[in-house]
């Protein structure tokens, strides 16, 4: 009893000094509680060789000082018990603590340590992990107020609401659900119209008061940035954009619009006037309750370089556009 004592004492003692030195690394990185319990765990193994002496050495000086201030090894020795009669149970005691500690040492240790040497390299090398809470709020935008709104579990992928205004429950709102477009929307590349679209739309809300844009985060109809690009690039080759989804092994248009429904049932919205000129997204919102009560078109002059494009919206997805050129 008291071996296990001083034991886990002894191990503690080291573990908390061995956890000192690594405090800098685990914390800030969002380490759920099953990595930090493995990282614990092994540690410790790691550790018992240490601690295994230590607790012997101090368990043995408190029994014999027992022992001694007691008088009872005078006692057992007077009575005529042999003093290898008396250290029978500490000897086999010790015979099975060697032959643990052998096999802990030869198996279990070496074992332990390859594992914490692996593992500890990784969690250095995880990057610390901001962990945004989902429904964060900003509204330090003039006029706009800014929401993190849902982070998907498995692909971590953020989704955002930018929205105006306050509104009653059953009153149709403006609503914009615009798939994010790194080269359209940021670059401002003229050959595709969703940066025009999207700030459009955010003039259209400007003017009526209020309003939603959710802000998707998938990329190129959702196939992502690297197959948008090798996308573009077959588009050049005479491809047409949706011709070009297929021939990379995608649906023409991958997007999922639940989160979107998700998220404007969250923010309070039931009936919305949709900006779009996409009738595939309207039945997809459709599915999830939301009741559009109107579809404003949100049309963009072509120029040049999307032209072709917005042809292809037109008459192979059936995009409501009027452009007669
Ligand atoms: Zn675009």
């Amino acid at each position: 009893m008291l071996f296990v004592g001083t034991f886990l004492i002894c191990l503690f003692i080291f573990l908390m000094q061995f956890l000192w030195r690594w405090v800098d690394d685990l914390v800030g990185k969002g380490l759920g509680m099953d990595v930090l319990a493995k990282f614990f765990w092994y540690s410790t193994l790691t550790l018992v060789p240490l601690s295994m002496p230590l607790a012997v050495l101090l368990a043995s000086l408190i029994t014999f000082g027992n022992f001694g201030e007691r008088f009872e090894l005078l006692a057992m020795k007077a009575s005529g018990i042999s003093l290898v009669k008396v250290m029978r149970p500490l000897m086999v005691i010790v015979g099975l603590l060697s032959i643990t500690s052998f096999y802990f040492q030869n198996v279990i240790s070496p074992n332990a340590q390859k594992e914490l040497g692996t593992f500890a390299l990784s969690l250095k090398q995880k990057s610390p992990e901001l962990d945004i809470p989902e429904g964060a709020f900003y509204n330090d935008i003039p006029g706009y107020n800014l929401r993190i709104q849902k982070k998907n579990k498995v692909t971590g992928v953020l989704h955002v609401a930018l929205f105006k205004g306050t509104w009653d429950e059953d009153e149709p709102i403006l609503v914009r659900v615009h798939s994010s477009c790194v080269t359209g929307d940021i670059f401002g590349s003229k050959r595709c119209d969703c940066g025009e679209q999207l700030h459009k739309a955010m003039e259209m809300i400007d003017k009526a008061g209020k309003g939603v844009i959710v802000y998707m985060n998938q990329e190129g109809r959702g196939i992502g940035l690297m197959n948008k690009i090798a996308a573009y690039k077959l588009q050049e080759e005479g491809y047409d954009t949706v011709d070009a989804n297929i021939h990379l092994g995608f649906d023409p248009d991958e997007r999922d619009y639940g989160v979107g429904a998700q998220i404007l049932r969250e923010i309070g919205v039931h009936k919305m006037k949709l900006m779009t000129n996409n009738p595939v997204k309207r039945v997809g919102l459709e599915a999830y309750g939301l009741k559009i009560m109107e579809n404003v078109s949100i049309e963009t002059t072509p120029n040049e370089y999307n032209e072709r494009y917005l042809r292809t919206k037109k008459v192979r997805m059936g995009h409501t556009l009027h452009f007669t050129k």
